[in-house]
């Protein structure tokens, strides 16, 4: 059979230790062999990060702006013990951030709902899509260690040099301050992404900051996000019969464990690093939760939500069987081939990323899963595959739908 032709290149951004080994399986496997495969490689796995200083991670979302569409392996964040590990010139920064730096824009997480994994949440029914605002905060935050008594001030300084001040603390003894900050234009641009994210999905939105205490930046947020709501999307909501939401954070909590999911939760930076790892963890595994960095100017960056999955790569390394869950980085990929199918008017595409994401869903449902699913499935006698038969066992599921 002829391979489905590419006309522009997808940024493929290599990465790290098991996942790198999935990467290269599921290229194999799923891909090459229906697909004349046009990519732009980057290798972001970290030996050729420390070899071009990081300029790679850099050039990659350049080339990501460029072409529009990119899919990402996980890749080390490097920590002390990586700097050993690695011999590297640098603790270089998280590829991620570094990509969301350049890009903007707001990450979009989703679990994959598929029948025998029930969420922890009884009454989750429908997944609940994490956007986290990709900007900005603790992320992008300046810290300091005060060594003893003193005061510290905030200042800003305008243009003409006038210079305004804020107490933030009189020191009696050693303690520590962090500036913060965050930009209205990316706040902007994260309210419309997340509305208008909405409308393509038909869903609810609600957002939520901590606003009653912190009354000039969280409360930014909120009347950003209400002025653009008013102004550009209130009409459209109603129409479409859907709803935006605003409340506070911990109300927010409360309510989305009561909920029935089914909705967009948009968060700030931070809450949204830690609530779309306990909402993917209550949909059942790290491993089904899709990520896509939707930036502002049209340009998607599609990933997995977990990470290089060290401890695998371990027993990898001394030849032990591993069965490492493949489905999100699979997602990535199709996510990716998809949208390129979109862009560049390829129906084929397109289908084959429905086809190719079918064939994992049943395969799953038929009963052949990872060590992680296995452990949490409500189904009986299912195969544990290991990391190799299971990318195998979706190739026959598609092979057999094609
Ligand atoms: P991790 O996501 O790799 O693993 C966390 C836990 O979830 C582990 O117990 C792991 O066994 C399990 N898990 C995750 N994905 C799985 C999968 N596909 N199949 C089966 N089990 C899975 O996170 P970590 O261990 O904290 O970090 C490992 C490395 O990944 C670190 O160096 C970190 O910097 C990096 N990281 C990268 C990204 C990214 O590139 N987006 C995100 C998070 C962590």
């Amino acid at each position: 059979t002829m391979k489905i032709k590419m006309t522009t290149p997808l940024v493929e951004m290599d990465g790290d230790e098991m996942t790198r080994i999935l990467w290269k399986m599921i290229k194999d496997e799923l891909l090459l062999p229906f697909i004349d495969l046009k990519t732009e490689y980057y290798d972001l796995g970290l030996e050729y990060r420390d070899q071009t200083n990081d300029q790679v991670t850099i050039d990659s979302a350049m080339a990501t702006k460029k072409y529009g569409v990119a899919v990402k392996c996980a890749t080390i964040t490097p920590n002390a013990a990586r700097v050993k590990e690695y011999n590297l010139k640098e603790m270089w920064k998280s590829p991620n951030g570094t990509i969301r730096a350049i890009l903007d824009g707001t990450v979009f997480r989703a679990p994959i709902v598929v029948k025998g994994i029930e969420p922890t949440v009884r009454t989750w029914k429908k997944p609940i899509t994490i956007a986290r605002h990709a900007y900005g905060d603790v992320y992008k935050a300046t810290e300091m260690k005060i060594p003893a008594a003193g005061k510290a001030e905030l200042v800003y300084t305008n243009e003409a040099g006038e210079e305004t001040r804020e107490l933030i603390h009189q020191f009696d003894g050693p303690g520590i301050i962090q500036g913060q900050h965050n930009i209205c234009a990316s706040i902007e641009s994260f309210a419309k992404a997340c509305f208008n994210y909405a409308l393509d999905t038909h869903q609810d939105l609600w957002f939520a900051t901590k606003d009653t205490i912190s009354k000039k930046y969280d409360h930014t947020f909120k009347d950003i996000f209400q002025e653009i709501f008013d102004a550009e999307y209130k009409e459209k909501f109603d129409a479409a019969g859907i709803e935006y939401f605003y409340t506070l954070i911990d109300d927010a909590v409360a309510r989305v464990i009561r909920s029935e999911g089914g909705y967009i939760w948009a968060c700030k930076n931070y809450d949204g690093d830690v609530m779309s790892d306990m909402v993917a963890t209550a949909f059942g595994s790290l491993a089904m939760m899709t990520s896509v960095l939707v930036a502002p100017d049209g340009t998607y960056e599609y990933e997995a939500a977990h990470g290089t999955v060290q401890r695998h790569y371990y027993k990898y390394l001394k030849g032990e069987e591993t069965s490492t869950n493949s489905v999100a980085t699979i997602f990535a990929w199709t996510g990716a081939l998809r949208k390129r199918g979109e862009l560049d008017n390829i129906p084929e595409l397109m289908a084959f990323a429905d086809k190719l994401e079918k064939a994992t869903i049943d395969t799953i449902e038929n009963g052949t899963m990872t060590k992680d699913l296995a452990l949490i499935t409500t189904m009986k006698d299912v195969t544990v595959a290991n990391s190799e038969e299971f990318i195998k066992a979706i190739r026959k599921t598609l092979e057999a739908a094609l």
